[in-house]
């Protein structure tokens, strides 16, 4: 366990007027805090009603307290939480007066920095915290409520497994150096790190869906002047975000908004019409809706179905994918029964009317699928890895590369063996075998305070 001196008290709750505010402290002085402040011995986890009075026992408020004895904490060390009435004013009359008793101001993110300190927590586990707090989809909640119980940690600790068995063979051939390694272990070897290389290149690919839960998914409107575009956004938030004009070019720079569509977070992004030949203002607006081009997730590709339905500009079809693409002929309502047929195959063709909403059901069911389609599923486990993880697997996915150049080379098994170590030291690092000190204050300051 840690060992740590100094007691730390923070504001868990928004500094607004709220209808309770809870002030936390964690660390070895909290049991005696309690008595001093309550006069009465806590029993642990037991949420207790009464006053507050100052250090010179001035009635400050009537809170609930509740006293956790560690291990059983959230910290892992005793820890005090007092909820207060909501006023700002209270809280933190109250938390000056724990700093008065001896507490220290705690730092962004140090009661879970504590928790992973004292094993209560892994740190893929601390960062699904982080997750949690900011999650603002039901996907993003359940990625980060699965990565909380340990689903990362669980992938990672099979992969691990499976590179110390390697490793273990390979060490048994460095006593004898001047053996080569013979060929039924040789093939194992390969075929095992190859398959480990595989598994971890895949769990790299969800890297890109752990951007898209934490960030929300970019979905970039495009087409034609005019098609719809800003209308359609209109639509698709509820409200009137996006200017809407009957000349063309009404949308020069982007805006972005997000929205959710069932489970999903999005970052919906309206962007300048591809004018073909655009006014000078219009070409720098162009220039920056194939920046969001290139970087969509999604692309929902408007355009008029009242109008002959010609190529694509070449500089952009070059940027869609069209199995991402949500094809939207709009203005349905001006065309007569028969809507006309989809002039490319993308993965779904929808016909709306952005004027009077027909179709817009549709709309949100084909990008609730589509969103659906970049969720990976590594055995069962959904992970999604955030960039952290992705550098941690690069590394690693290096030294398995390396270390299978070996193999083929017949390089010595020192080699061969240093290389597995790179390679388990930098899978290590996701659960939080992590040597430097100042990689963790830096992860951990990016949390909030109290938390
Ligand atoms: P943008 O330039 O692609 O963003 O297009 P806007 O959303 O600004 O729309 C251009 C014009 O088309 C406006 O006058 C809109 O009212 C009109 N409009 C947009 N969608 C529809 C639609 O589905 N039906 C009809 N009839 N008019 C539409």
């Amino acid at each position: 366990m840690l060992h740590v001196t100094d007691t730390i008290a923070a504001l868990a709750t928004p500094a607004g007027t709220s209808a309770i505010a809870v002030v936390r402290a964690s660390g070895p002085d909290t049991g005696r805090l309690a008595v001093e402040i309550f006069g009465l011995p806590p029993s642990p986890r037991k949420a207790c009603h009464a006053d507050y009075r100052d250090i010179d026992g001035r009635l400050v408020d009537d809170v609930l307290f509740t006293f956790f004895q560690g291990p059983h904490s959230y910290t892992g060390e005793d820890s005090l939480e007092i909820s207060s009435h909501g006023n700002p004013f209270i809280a933190q009359k109250i938390l000056a007066d724990l700093l008065t008793r001896g507490c220290r101001s705690a730092q962004p993110g140090e009661f879970t920095q504590r928790a992973f300190l004292n094993g209560q927590m892994d740190l893929s586990q601390a960062e699904a915290v982080m997750d949690l707090i900011h999650a603002r989809s039901d996907r993003a909640l359940a990625a980060a409520n699965q990565q909380l119980r340990g689903a990362l940690g669980k992938t990672m600790d099979a992969l691990t497994h499976r590179l110390l068995e390697v490793l273990a063979r390979v060490e048994a051939y460095i006593d004898f150096p001047e053996e080569d390694l013979p060929p039924e272990d040789t093939n194992w070897l390969d075929v095992e790190l190859q398959s480990i290389a595989k598994d971890t290149q895949r769990l790299l690919a969800t890297n890109r869906y752990g951007d898209m839960l934490r960030e929300g998914i970019r979905t970039v409107i495009l087409g034609a002047p005019n098609a719809g575009k800003s209308s359609l956004l209109n639509q698709l938030v509820g409200r009137d975000r996006a200017l809407v004009g009957e000349e063309p070019g009404t949308t020069r720079d982007f805006i972005e908004e997000k929205i959710l569509i069932g489970p999903h977070c999005l970052r919906l992004i309206d962007t300048a019409g591809l004018n073909p030949s655009p006014v000078p203002l219009e070409k720098r607006g162009i220039e920056k809706t194939l920046e969001q081009a290139e970087a969509a997730d999604v692309f929902l590709l408007v355009l008029d179905a009242t109008q002959p339905i010609g190529e694509l500009p070449r500089e952009f079809a070059s940027r869609i994918t069209l199995d991402r693409t949500i094809l939207v002929l709009n203005k349905i309502d001006l065309v007569g029964t028969e809507p006309p047929p989809a002039p490319f195959p993308a993965r779904y063709t929808v016909h709306t009317s952005a004027l009077n909403g027909s179709g817009l059901d549709r709309l949100r069911e084909a990008i609730g699928s589509l969103a659906d389609s970049c969720q990976p599923e590594i055995g069962g486990e959904r992970v999604s890895i955030n960039a952290r993880h992705a550098e941690a697997l690069s590394r690693a996915q290096n030294y398995l590369t390396e270390a299978r150049g070996k193999i083929t080379g017949h390089d010595p098994v020192e080699l061969l063996a240093s290389d597995l170590r790179g390679a388990l030291g930098a899978l290590g690092e996701i659960r939080g075998k992590i040597d430097n000190e100042r990689v963790l204050d830096r992860l951990f300051a990016s949390f909030c305070i109290g938390k």
